[in-house]
């Protein structure tokens, strides 16, 4: 058989609602064009996120119910300190209530200012949290994940002689510990190979530096590393997943990726001393060290969660799904990175709309076009994202890529949602010619992306408010 299905058939249904043309210009208009600002029901397929949309099973709503509420010791947080050892195997498990909160205590406790973090890519909140202690958080990733169009099977690699070169530079006292995320989620959802993993855990253990993994999507990195790697073929997710884990000290994780649940994350290490420190840190602000700020229901979730996240056909089936989106717009010579991520495609917006500078926010423009075309949101990742108005001047600062990111929640959409979004894509990619850029009518200093207003540069202006 050649068509590869969704692995699971339909006991709840949501129901979505399609939007007129003329409706979806006066949402727009009412957002002043940021996606941000509509109401999710009048978005129709929501690609906004992953994170915390999936669909959970009739096992994890059965787990929901099993529930135990008990303050300290309760019967959800055995199960769920269970399921994260045998799959992650770190010694200590600390749960969190999302993947941010077990960043801030692991830098808290492990960073000062004038340390430096090295990571492959560190994800925005991962960044933060970093900087938050006056550390550095430094991006090393393999040269070719700065290319949207070339394709690398591990494009979310870190350059280990850079690495080295760091460790050489700022000296070994200066590194309080090494991250690697897996998959890369600000490099394109692209994954990091086990020989990857193992040559930066050996650069990390011969300097006696920790390395953490910031684990959000592992069990799609283990089924890349499956499909792509050579040895890899005949070996199962989760003894993948434990062979990566072997190698690093600890993890921070947010279960609303790879736990397929709605919320929660845990903090997971090898290292008593830290293991200490952080459940004090834990208890300050998430909780006691047997719920850290999740509903006993929540943690039982999780647990069942991150097992089915395992699974050969629900891999399958994710990574199909993505790809086939990928592959279908790319066919039509729709730029994208190459090749697809995990859990989403990113359009290149610079190489879509060649005829609108960076300046005026051609990522702006495509995400604007999805939703007037056919209801779909999905978020730019650009100059809206990563610039900044210098105020002196009121110039933007440009951001390196120009990227739309089509993210797919997990289990939630079928093929005929994705190739009624191919046909969106398309259809815009048809009339590109015609389209315009946008600007700045109002923005905040920081996360300026959640909260800007916007004005199409094609003479529409936007009513006052
Ligand atoms: C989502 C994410 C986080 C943060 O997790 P939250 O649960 O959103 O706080 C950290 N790292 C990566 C790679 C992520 O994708």
């Amino acid at each position: 058989m050649r068509t590869i299905i969704e692995p699971f058939k339909i006991k709840s249904v949501e129901p979505i609602r399609l939007t007129s043309a003329a409706q979806r210009e006066a949402k727009l208009r009412d957002a002043s064009y940021n996606v941000f600002l509509l109401a999710a029901e009048d978005v129709l397929i929501d690609l906004l996120t992953d994170s915390g949309t999936a669909a959970m099973s009739s096992e994890q709503w059965a787990a929901i119910m099993r529930g135990d509420e008990a303050y300290a010791g309760s019967r959800s947080w055995f199960r769920f300190e269970r399921a994260v050892r045998e799959i992650f195997g770190f010694r200590h498990v600390l749960p969190t209530h999302q993947g941010r909160a077990a960043e801030r205590i692991l830098f808290s406790a492990m960073c000062s200012p004038g340390d430096v973090v090295p990571n492959n890519t560190h994800f925005d909140t991962t960044r933060a949290n970093v900087e938050y202690t006056g550390a550095e958080a430094r991006d090393l990733v393999i040269d070719e994940a700065r290319v949207p169009s070339l394709r690398h099977p591990f494009k979310g690699n870190m350059n280990v002689a850079r690495l080295r070169e760091l460790i050489a530079e700022i000296g070994r006292e200066r590194i309080p510990l090494c991250m690697l995320t897996v998959t890369n989620n600000s490099g394109g959802g692209q994954p990091v190979s086990m020989t990857n993993v193992r040559e930066v855990s050996a650069v990390c253990r011969e300097h006696g530096i920790p390395l953490y993994i910031d684990a959000c999507r592992f069990a799609e990195n283990a089924y890349f590393i499956k499909l792509r790697e050579p040895g890899y073929a005949a070996r199962t997710p989760i003894d993948i997943a434990r062979e990566m884990f072997a190698l690093a000290d600890g993890c921070t994780m947010s279960a609303k990726k790879d736990g397929i649940a709605n919320i929660g994350g845990f903090l997971a290490t090898n290292d008593e001393a830290l293991s200490l420190e952080a459940r004090n840190l834990l208890i300050l602000t998430e909780g006691f060290p047997t719920y850290g700020g999740l509903a006993g229901r929540d943690l039982d979730a999780i647990a069942v969660g991150l097992h089915e996240a395992l699974d050969e056909d629900y891999l399958l089936y994710r990574i199909t799904s993505t790809t086939y989106l990928g592959e279908h717009i790319a066919e039509a010579g729709v730029p994208i990175v190459q090749p697809p991520g995990g859990h989403a495609v990113y359009l290149d917006a610079a190489a879509f709309f060649p005829q609108i500078p960076p300046h005026e926010l051609p990522g702006q423009a495509l995400v604007v076009e999805l939703y007037r075309e056919a209801g779909i949101r999905a978020v730019e990742i650009g100059t809206v994202m990563f610039g900044r108005r210098v105020p002196e001047t009121g110039e933007e600062t440009l951001a390196a890529m120009e990227l739309v990111r089509l993210a797919i929640p997990r289990r939630v959409y079928t093929q005929s949602h994705i190739d009624y979004v191919v046909e969106a894509i398309l259809n815009v990619w048809a009339r590109r010619q015609d389209v315009h850029g946008y600007r700045f009518v109002e923005q905040a200093p920081m996360l300026r992306h959640f909260t800007a207003r916007f004005e199409p540069l094609n003479g529409d202006s936007v009513p006052s408010r």
